[in-house]
């Protein structure tokens, strides 16, 4: 009877040995960001979430930052940009009758305010000559190494105070100052520091390199917005199979940061009653929006509907979409609303690129 025992207890403890195991790869798929066995509609190609064959929408510039008002004028994709509402002029009456209220509208708002334009000023030369695991060109592999400027857009998603006695994770860290820009070059740089993190597309800023080249824009609404910069900025987390990026930037402006902060605080609000308010009715509303900085320029408004959900396991979804987009949107967040967004620890979906079927589309992100 006592060895019946022993056996069913080695048995039992095999089976435990084996979950953990199990458990330990499926962790591991989602921190090294391969998910596998997903119903993708690619035929069931390994590792292929680069699922929609299209062109990327960052703005190129030769001439800098001087010919990006050319750029917006001679735009062939949306000429005119009837499609995009300024920030400035945006009002509840944009939205659909369905959809017009007070919290969506706020939600917008504040999007927009934490919506920032990334400035990138090299191209690694590490990029690769196709998306991970098909023969569809890569974004700028053929001007690798170059440093011809590049505009994306992004989001302000995570504020952190730091100080010299406690890192942002709470670890002690001890003597350390701001390493800002305005501190690197003063005698007393700041004991108070926040890190700022920002989320974009990995073909917009592709790696550590590019990161070190990269600047982001603050609340650019208008041709006249007083110029507010983050940089020092590095990579914090990527993605390429995603197209998804984390940028961390580190600042001690407290007139910045108060503004981020707040306004962070009031989306998270609205955001928890907008998810509430349209769950139920979201696969059938279909509700899309962004707010991106087109052609570089200050930032503008789209809305529209998504048009298809390419789902993957773990709630890793990528999105069909036809709210406006042009050059320079890539990187920018895209809200389904309805669907989790504040949430998802960062995971969001950003702006990926346009299709030839005039379809444009999100990189993978996770929403539920
Ligand atoms: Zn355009
Ligand atoms: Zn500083």
């Amino acid at each position: 009877m006592a060895l019946v025992w022993v056996l069913v207890l080695l048995l039992y403890g095999l089976y435990r040995i084996n979950l953990f195991f199990l458990n330990y790869l499926k962790l591991a798929s989602v921190f090294l960001h391969t998910v596998p066995n997903m119903n993708d509609q690619s035929g069931g190609k390994k590792n292929c979430f680069y699922n929609i064959p299209g062109e990327h929408e960052t703005q190129m510039s030769e001439g800098g930052e001087a010919e990006l008002h050319k750029c917006l004028v001679l735009c062939k994709k949306n000429p005119g940009h009837t499609q995009f509402v300024p920030v400035e002029s945006f009002s509840i009456e944009h939205l659909p009758r369905s959809h017009r209220d007070e919290h969506l509208y706020e939600v917008i708002k504040y999007v927009a305010d934490l919506t920032v334009r990334i400035d990138v000023k090299m191209t690694s030369p590490g990029r690769p000559e196709f998306w991970p695991d098909t023969k569809v060109p890569y974004p700028f592999y053929q001007v690798r190494g170059s440093e011809m400027l590049r505009l994306g857009s992004g989001r302000v998603y995570e504020v952190t105070k730091c100080t010299d006695v406690v890192g942002g994770d709470g670890e002690a860290v001890g003597d350390r100052a701001c390493c800002c820009h305005r501190c690197q070059s003063s005698d007393s740089p700041s004991k108070v520091w926040w890190n700022v993190e920002v989320l974009t597309a990995a073909h917009v800023v592709f790696d550590k390199l590019e990161a070190g080249n990269t600047s982001c824009r603050l609340f650019y609404d208008t041709k006249d917005s007083p110029l507010y910069i983050l940089d020092m900025v590095k990579i914090e987390e990527v993605s390429l199979d995603r197209d998804w990026c984390k940028l961390n930037c580190v600042t001690c402006d407290t007139e910045i940061i108060d503004k981020l902060i707040r306004t962070r605080t009031h989306l998270n609000d609205n955001w928890r009653c907008v998810y509430d308010k349209f769950k139920t009715s979201r696969d059938e509303d279909r509700l899309a929006f962004m707010v991106s900085h087109p052609h570089g320029c200050p930032k503008q408004i789209s809305i529209g509907q998504w048009i298809k959900k390419h789902q993957f396991e773990d709630d890793f979804n990528k999105f069909t979409y036809t709210t406006c987009t042009c050059p320079g949107s890539s990187g920018a967040t895209v809200h389904c609303v309805g669907y989790s967004g504040r949430w998802s620890r960062g995971y969001q979906l950003v702006h990926s690129g346009t299709s030839d079927s005039d379809n444009n589309f999100s990189g993978v992100g996770r929403v539920w």
